[in-house]
């Protein structure tokens, strides 16, 4: 069952389109197209369109509301499960993934940043352009508000997490700007684990962000 309730804003999908964006921010995107049909329609109609030539005319029928957009998904062909590309056989992950990691999830040389909460790397160089991880945080944990310079891209690959925007699912996407605070916590009996992306390094709030911020490096 499709569960995906979070997506990507229009102007993530008008970048994407436009060949913009850093390459650890288009394989998160890809991971959340192979599960989510609604994006898919939504990145391709983007494409149609030219991301990187619009003229005002068409920057105007873009920056429609996603309500606008999702609700044109009507008229578009059902997809159907079956015919969604599978996650990679054996790890569980969407394949843009599955590529990137040298084993299964519970296998990776995670690295422990506080209690319950542990990342692992992507990227060998994160803090220069953003960083390009995977976080997994333990049921109950609560991540420090924080805030961006520029844009945070998550990926809920497996268990849930809430924070003041709803409850984000594995598929689901949260793709926030940078003026946005949030204070993510785990709602799931199983460890939450998501692919971040980030334009360019986070800003903790507060004391315990001061101290957690050098060892997560986002
Ligand atoms: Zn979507």
């Amino acid at each position: 069952m499709n569960t995906i309730s979070h997506h990507l804003t229009d102007e993530t999908l008008q970048e994407y389109a436009a060949g913009v964006l850093s390459v650890s921010m288009e394989t998160l995107i890809a991971c959340h197209l192979t599960l989510c049909p609604v994006c898919r329609a939504r990145a391709d109609m983007a494409d149609a369109i030219g991301g990187a030539s619009l003229d005002s005319e068409q920057t105007a029928a873009l920056t429609g509301s996603a309500s606008d957009i999702l609700a044109m998904d009507k008229t578009l062909p059902t997809i159907k499960p079956a015919e969604l590309p599978p996650v990679a056989a054996g790890l569980g992950v969407p394949k843009p993934l599955a590529r990137l990691l040298p084993g299964p999830l519970a296998e990776l040389p995670w690295k422990s940043f506080g209690p319950g909460m542990k990342q692992y790397n992507l990227s060998p160089q994160p803090r220069k352009e953003g960083a390009f991880k995977l976080l997994s945080l333990d049921p109950g944990s609560r991540m420090s508000k924080h805030t961006h310079e520029h844009r945070e891209l998550t990926f809920i690959v497996s268990g849930a997490y809430s924070d003041e925007l709803g409850q984000f699912n594995a598929g689901d996407i949260s793709d926030l700007s940078g003026d946005h605070h949030h204070m993510p916590h785990v709602v799931s009996d199983v460890p939450c684990i998501s692919l971040i992306a980030t334009d360019a390094p986070v800003k903790f709030d507060g004391l315990f962000g001061k101290i957690v911020q050098p060892f997560v490096g986002i």
